[in-house]
């Protein structure tokens, strides 16, 4: 069954029997090795040791060679000097004749036997007669050895009775040298009659020279017999002579068999191992070859029953251990094979499945299974995902590769993928959402987008885009901390995502910044409702901590294919409409227009004309009046800035502050203002104060307090008569910052009012923690009451407020009769509205003034 397998698959099988042959081979070429090695070592291990047998043998036979010359000179000695002719002749009285002409005792024992020096000393120590080198010389022993030899003759006469010679080496000017003495007697010859007085003695002395050594060394064998020089003491080859070697030391040169054999052995056994290499790679290309050819031989015997179960249980090795699991199906696509990992891996039973359609086990995306496995052509390496459901219910995703068989139905293997698919799914989901809300990011938004705008949407069936920004997000993230501000973006998140409709998008393109992409809203009236929904889901406050935070949205609305068909600029668009709908006062939404646009860029024109307009003077004070309720009496003025534009008359503060605030020029204008406005009131009557409104951004910019001390000193007006009005704008975006700055205006000695209370969250506890003088209910406020009972009992309370906070309460908008009667009966400090007096430009203000002086 599995011949495909192994057919598919030779080279491992070929490389198996390559790498068994070989493996084989490199272990009896190991096996050699270790053969050589071993011989190497047994080899020099025997030449040492031979060579040490022939330095102790060497060393014996030199011992051997001294102690036969000591003896042979004993023995010469002996023989001359136990005689009784010697006796006669060379002791009794000394007769050369006899001794040297007639050669008993003369020079034959030179050159027979090589004694250098022989003398015959009398018993008082002269030497009587002397031969050396075989000439007759009158030499003293002593001269000729240079040394006394008194403890030598004493053991030669003491050996006398004995017959006994004695031999010493000696040193000789460097050279050692055998001396043998003995007592001339007379011996056996009982014709001589001895004396009573001490023996002459016989002194035969053998220097040995290198002639001598070498002689000696040839007769015993020992190679290069020498005297040691003093470089070569301590060597094992040494044969010290005399007593401790004080005649001197013997060396010789032993044979190094040893080495020899080492000398031959060794490139003997490095040519066999050469040799054994040669042979080892000889083989091994061999074997390959023969392997390669054994397994191509294999592969054409497939048919026989032993490669067929070669092959079956390599296959089932092979399927058993991968983490696939394999299947066959017969052209009825009922499953035939499943191999035992479809068990581990699916957890579904074999038994179970065997003979159930495949399309029962697997589903994909392209149809049916049976489907996919009879298109024509099928490319055979191109695999396909399934899914199916596991005994846990979990669905599994796996990777189906098939072949046809040749007998009709298809084998193949499962890969399970399903990890591997997820990961890939979570990878491309991060890519596209973003990470705090979980909405889809920009990404994503565009890739949506371009899909919904290539559908083309119709003027009936439009795609519209929302581009919704919160409103107050800034100060919760800087007043309750990020986490706080990444709660409320959740939450925000939500809440967005609940208003809209399966298929819409919503996406975070910006810190709080969303685009809503929808396709089922068709009307106007439907976006409206939508955006209002959206807008009220948003402000429902949102608990933090036990603590309620409030934000909302401003939403910019843009459609295709109305305003535009591409998504760049539905997107320009759209924020262009936000940043309208914001103009407009927040919490609101603007649908894009054409001259939105147009807008815009008056807008900037407007900016660069203001520019121009502070430094030229363009800008122009009013004045409006502020009065004691309770006796109509004026207290001050607030400072209101106007434009004279020269093309557009006077432009309200409402158009050109905002402008002002986000290009920046907000400090050079209100510099010019606060200037003005000190310097006009310094010269107003002493009771007058004035009051300035400061920008929420002046706060921000670190040099105000510089700034209000500068204009004191350079206007020298009394403090006490500057109040500055800010909104609570300014304590939302920073409060610990705006407390500090307040706290130092404070010390330069000004008021300060908090303005427009009513609109913003009027939270109380600001008033509670500021340091502040006054407060203004915003106009706004004022106009919303009707004659109502419950109106006059909330002003009533915010005038108690106030007078608990010991502030002094201003009314602005003060518009009818009846609202200053209103304000009269809750018992409001201070007012100010077009009733009283609109604001007036500087002229008409002190007009008024002086009517008021004459009035008092
Ligand atoms: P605000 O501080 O609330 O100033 C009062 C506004 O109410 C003034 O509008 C004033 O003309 C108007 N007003 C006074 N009485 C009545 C009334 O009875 N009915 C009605 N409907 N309105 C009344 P104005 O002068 O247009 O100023 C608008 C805003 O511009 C001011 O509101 C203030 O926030 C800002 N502003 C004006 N001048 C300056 C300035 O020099 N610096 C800064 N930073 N802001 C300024
Ligand atoms: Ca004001
Ligand atoms: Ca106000």
């Amino acid at each position: 069954m599995p011949n495909s397998l192994a057919s598919s698959n030779p080279s491992s099988s070929r490389r198996s029997s390559v790498v068994l042959a070989r493996a084989s081979l490199f272990k009896f070429v190991g096996l050699l090795a270790g053969v050589f090695l071993l011989a190497s070592y047994s080899l020099v291990y025997l030449a040492h040791d031979l060579d040490r047998t022939e330095e102790a043998e060497s060393a014996f036979y030199t011992k051997k060679a001294v102690q036969s010359l000591e003896k042979s000179l004993r023995s010469t000695v002996k023989d001359y000097a136990f005689w009784g002719d010697a006796y006669k002749h060379l002791h009794t009285e000394v007769d050369p004749d006899w001794a040297f002409v007639r050669q008993n005792v003369g020079p034959t024992l030179y050159t027979d036997f090589g004694v250098q020096g022989l003398f015959v000393i009398n018993d008082v120590d002269r030497t009587v007669y002397s031969v050396v080198k075989g000439e007759l010389k009158s030499v003293e022993v002593t001269e000729w050895l240079k040394q006394s030899i008194a403890g030598i003759l004493d053991k030669a006469r003491a050996g006398a009775e004995t017959e006994t010679p004695t031999t010493a080496f000696i040193n000789v000017g460097g050279v050692p040298a055998l001396v043998a003495a003995a007592a001339i007697t007379p011996g056996t010859d009982p014709t001589v009659v001895p004396d009573d007085g001490p023996p002459s003695v016989l002194v035969f002395v053998d220097v040995l020279n290198s002639a001598k050594l070498q002689m000696i060394g040839d007769d015993f064998g020992v190679d290069r017999l020498h005297v040691a020089t003093s470089g070569e003491t301590g060597t094992a080859s040494l044969l010290p002579l005399g007593d401790d070697g004080s005649a001197g030391s013997l060396q010789w040169s032993p044979e190094r068999p040893g080495l020899r054999l080492l000398g031959i052995g060794l490139p003997l056994i490095g040519i066999a191992a050469l040799l054994v290499c040669l042979m080892t790679w000889v083989i091994l290309r061999r074997t390959t070859a023969g392997a390669l050819a054994l397994d191509a031989s294999y592969a054409s015997l497939q048919s026989s029953q032993d490669a067929l179960a070669t092959s079956e249980a390599r296959f089932r090795d092979v399927v058993e251990a991968s983490s696939d699991w394999v299947w066959e199906i017969d052209p009825e696509w009922h499953f035939t094979y499943l191999s035992e990992r479809f068990e581990g891996v699916t957890g579904l039973s074999r038994d179970v499945w065997i003979g159930a359609v495949i399309d029962d086990l697997l589903s994909t995306e392209l149809g049916t299974l049976a489907q996919w496995l009879s298109i024509p052509n099928r490319r055979p390496d191109i695999s396909i995902q399934c899914r199916y459901v596991d005994t846990e219910g979990q669905e599994r995703i796996t990777r189906l590769s098939a072949r046809k068989m040749a007998g009709g139905g298809f084998r193949g293997t499962a890969t399970d993928v399903t990890e591997e698919v997820e990961a890939r799914r979570r990878i491309e989901f991060l890519s596209q959402h973003d990470a705090l809300t979980g909405l889809p990011n920009r990404t994503r938004l565009q890739e949506f987008l371009d899909g919904k705008l290539k559908a083309l949407p119709t003027i009936d069936q439009p795609l519209v885009m929302l581009s919704l920004d919160l409103d107050r997000f800034k100060p919760v993230n800087d007043l309750l901390g990020h986490a706080a501000g990444d709660l409320v973006l959740n939450e925000v998140s939500s809440r967005l995502a609940d208003c809209v409709r399966h298929g819409d998008l919503v996406a975070r393109v910006g810190g709080d910044e969303f685009v809503l992409i929808l396709t089922d809203v068709s009307s106007q009236e439907e976006v409206e409702t939508l955006c209002r929904r959206l807008i009220e889901s948003v402000e429902q406050p949102i608990t933090i901590d036990e603590q309620e935070v409030f934000v909302s949205a401003s939403v910019g609305i843009a459609m295709a294919p109305h305003d535009a068909c591409e998504a760049t600029e539905l997107l320009r668009y759209a924020d262009i409409a936000l940043y309208e709908a914001k103009a407009g006062g927040r919490n609101t939404w603007r649908f894009y227009a054409g001259d939105m646009n147009a807008r815009i860029i008056e807008r900037r024109q407007l900016e660069s004309d203001l520019r121009f307009a502070i430094k030229h003077g363009e800008l122009r004070l009013h004045f409006q009046p502020r009065f004691r309720i309770a006796d109509g009496q004026m207290v001050g003025a607030e400072a209101l800035v106007r434009w004279q534009h020269p093309e557009r008359g006077l432009i309200p503060p409402d158009t050109f502050i905002p402008i002002a605030e986000e290009s920046g020029l907000i400090l050079s204008l209100s510099n010019w203002v606060l200037d003005t406005a000190c310097r006009c009131a310094a010269r107003w009557p002493e009771s007058l104060f004035v009051s300035v409104n400061l920008s929420p951004t002046e706060f921000k910019q670190g040099n105000l307090v510089e700034r209000i001390q500068k204009t004191l000193t350079d206007s020298g007006i009394n403090p006490a008569r500057v109040e500055l009005e800010i909104t609570e704008s300014v304590m939302l975006e920073d409060a610990t910052g705006a407390i500090e700055v307040m706290r130092t205006l404070k010390r330069l000695g000004v008021r300060i009012s908090m303005d427009d209370f009513g609109t913003g969250y009027s939270s109380l506890s600001y008033l509670r923690a500021f340091p502040f003088d006054g407060l203004k209910i915003d106009r706004s406020f004022l106009n919303r009451l009707a004659d109502s009972e419950d109106d006059k009992a909330i002003i009533r309370a915010i005038v108690g407020l106030g007078r608990a906070l010991s502030l002094t309460v201003t009314a602005e908008g003060i518009e009818t009769a009846d609202h200053l009667k209103l304000l009269k009966a809750v018992s409001c400090d201070e007012g100010q509205g077009y009733f009283l007096s609109r604001p007036l430009d500087i002229g008409a203000f002190n007009e008024l003034i002086g009517l008021f002086e004459e009035a008092r």
